[in-house]
């Protein structure tokens, strides 16, 4: 009888999206290879959302390699008007939805001049569209970006113009925050904006819980944090997507997979239950329920 090291997949509930063999049995081969593929079958089951990514900078292999591993819908977002036109024509509607908007890191780069013009001209694509995209997107405060206070009241007039144009037609916004939260936070509640997904979430847990109170969705990226593990406990999973932010934090969107495993560590849930509740959430915030294929 021939013997095989088998390692069972674990997670330690720190360190949850690591692979870490800490079993190792000995079984025969024939079993352990039957065990293998029941794990696999496991794995490939998931199906999986991405809440936020950028499809436009991946090539064709890697989003068709995204949705066979699983990775069944997809929010790809523009941050220009040119990458804003790529997001419409390579979303099919069926795995890939779009997001349109000016991210705060273009909005600094445009001159005051061609700020109106620029601005305007992406709110009449988005007005042209609005029954094909999900969500006003990429938007935001990027503080860290933003050094003066010129440039930040540039960021606050893209940001506050696009939000009015979601609110107007009901439409969620994508926001992208860093260390702009409490702003954010204002803002939006002031315009009393409703769907809201909070993208890269980098907030705390008092910010976090306030969003949740809110009514908001707060968007875990595949990137470590103690912080954010904090946040993933203490916040409801109803409140809660994963993204890759691909090709900027993951490298594809199957890499939401990681998000999906530090959630389930930090609710001491399984990876199953977390996937099926994410995408489910993911669905329902967008309104892509019945357009999102459902894995057969
Ligand atoms: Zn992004």
């Amino acid at each position: 009888m021939s013997i095989t090291a088998y390692y069972r997949i674990t997670y330690d509930a720190v360190d949850a999206y690591k692979y870490i063999p800490i079993i190792a049995v000995y079984m025969p081969e024939k079993l352990a290879v039957k065990e293998m593929q029941k794990m696999e079958l496991q794995s490939q089951k998931l199906e999986m959302a991405d809440s936020h990514c950028h499809l436009d900078m991946l090539d064709t292999a890697s989003i068709m390699d995204s949705i066979s591993y699983g990775v069944l819908t997809m929010i790809t977002n523009g941050i220009n008007y040119y990458t804003n036109k790529k997001a419409l024509e390579i979303s099919d509607h069926k795995h890939v939805f779009p997001a349109i908007g000016i991210d705060p890191d273009t909005a600094i780069q445009i001159s005051d001049e061609d700020l109106d013009d620029e601005i305007n001209r992406n709110i009449e694509l988005i007005k042209a569209n609005s029954s094909r995209i999900v969500s006003i997107g990429e938007i935001g405060l990027d503080f860290k970006k933003a050094s003066t206070f010129e440039l930040v009241a540039k960021q606050r007039t893209v940001f506050e113009r696009f939000v009015d144009v979601a609110i107007e037609l009901g439409l969620p916004v994508s926001v992208h925050s860093r260390d702009a939260m409490d702003t954010v936070l204002e803002i939006l509640k002031e315009k009393k904006t409703e769907l809201v997904h909070l993208h890269f979430f980098e907030g705390n847990v008092q910010q976090a819980k306030e969003a949740e109170r809110l009514g908001y969705m707060i968007s875990i990226p595949p990137l470590e944090s103690s912080k954010r593990m904090h946040v993933m406990k203490d916040v409801a999973i109803d409140h809660l997507l994963v993204e890759s932010d691909a090709p900027a934090a993951g490298k594809t969107p199957k890499d939401v997979e990681k998000s999906i495993r530090m959630i389930a560590a930090a609710k001491r849930m399984g990876i199953d239950k977390v996937a099926e509740t994410i995408t489910q959430n993911t669905k329902s915030f967008f309104k892509i329920h019945g357009r999102g294929l459902m894995r057969s």
